[in-house]
């Protein structure tokens, strides 16, 4: 018997976008990809020395399931917290599945701001809740007014994600620290994911780390170009943090040993921030070419952080999308993926060389002008 809690969930999307992609490479299109959602720069050669040194020395086996005592101690200072307020897990992807497992209580509602990461309505799916969506549209700043109408004592999680997959918005600290204080009052819990809190290019995002009724969600995939390594983690309270546990100890049970030992070093030693900061300035130039060739044609918001920009293409985003592929060779994401009222929208991701996005600008701005 299939589980009705799968059920509901769609891979209609991505299972499309799998198949005009495949329809163009077999007519002989060189597709250059926008729809990429990690970091295209390879693991730091450091990373990769250490993890082989610690594999060596036997660092092949299981650790605690709250994760290694020097990576916690060494997340612990970064955000100004204790050691036994974090837990290490297998990526983000795993805490956001422990959080939402301990969390979300079947027949509840979440409350997710559209647009948004994909895997929260999947998670909400999974446990059995009812989705309600704010739309953010056309500035992707989040109303509290808005939140405020839709908080009842039946919602049992708010996902944030600030800087935003997929539009790059940093919320200010005003109304991120609101959402917060909502939430208390209705005993709801906030899953902040800040995975990509250290992508930023102007102001420095707030992170909730620390705050009561907060579970905050990070890792290192995108900081540190390590997507295939699996350390995530998770800031909360401590008895949020022993909840969490019970779901990571069946679930992720442990992030590779190597892998966080040598996190741990380059944390420690200040390493980490030098070579984030690194590829954040080559995303800096990156996000200010597409931004400059993009607002030319579309309504775009300029992003504040990570390595995505949202715009309104102003048509049906399957159409654009399939089109755009097909005459051009230039694969998008529709908007579409990422909740409601994003029917006109398309995500771009940044992640690839400049001399391929120039391509693809050019080849954007062509098709928008063909077709407006
Ligand atoms: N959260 C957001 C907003 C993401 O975009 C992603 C990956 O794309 C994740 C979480 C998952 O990250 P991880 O690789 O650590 O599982």
């Amino acid at each position: 018997m299939i589980a009705s809690r799968v059920k509901g969930i769609s891979t209609s999307l991505i299972r499309r976008m799998f198949e005009i992609v495949e329809k163009a490479k077999k007519e002989g299109k060189k597709i250059i990809n926008l729809s990429i959602g990690e970091p295209d720069f390879d693991t730091p050669l450091e990373i990769i020395e250490k993890a082989y040194e610690y594999m060596k020395k036997g660092y092949t086996h299981y650790t605690s399931n709250f994760g290694i005592e020097e990576l916690r101690v060494a997340i612990a200072e970064r955000y100004g917290v204790e050691k036994d307020n974090v837990m290490v897990t297998t990526g983000g992807s795993e805490a956001l599945l422990n959080a939402s497992l301990a969390f979300i209580e079947e027949g509840s509602d979440v409350v997710i701001p559209s647009p948004n990461f994909l895997s929260y309505f999947t998670y909400a799916k999974l446990c059995k809740a009812r989705v309600l969506e704010i739309l953010t549209h056309p500035t992707f700043e989040l109303d509290l007014d808005k939140l405020n109408e839709v908080m009842s004592k039946n919602i049992s999680v708010i996902f944030l994600n600030y800087p935003n997959n997929p539009t790059g918005v940093v919320l200010d600290e005003k109304t991120i620290k609101g959402v917060v204080e909502i939430a208390r009052d209705y005993g709801t819990i906030v899953v902040s994911d800040e995975i990509y809190d250290q992508i930023y290019y102007d102001k420095k995002p707030i992170s909730l780390a620390g705050e009561e009724n907060v579970v905050v969600v990070n890792g290192f995939s995108k900081s540190l170009a390590m997507t295939g390594w699996r350390i995530g983690f998770v800031i909360a309270e401590k008895d949020l943090l022993d909840e969490m546990l019970k779901v990571h100890q069946v679930n992720g049970v442990c992030a590779p040993a190597f892998a966080q030992k040598a996190v741990a070093d380059i944390l420690s030693s200040g390493e980490a921030e030098k070579l984030t900061r690194k590829m954040v300035e080559e995303f800096r130039r990156r996000r200010d070419f597409v931004y400059s060739k993009l607002k030319k044609v579309f309504d775009v918001v300029k992003p504040e952080g990570a390595f995505y920009i949202f715009p309104n293409v102003g048509k049906d985003c399957d159409e654009f999308c399939e089109k755009l592929l097909m005459s051009k060779g230039v694969c998008v994401t529709p908007g579409k993926a990422f909740g409601s009222g994003n029917e006109n929208y398309v995500r771009i991701s940044f992640a690839i060389s400049m001399e391929n996005l120039k391509v693809a600008m050019e080849r954007i701005e062509e098709y928008a002008r063909e077709n407006s």
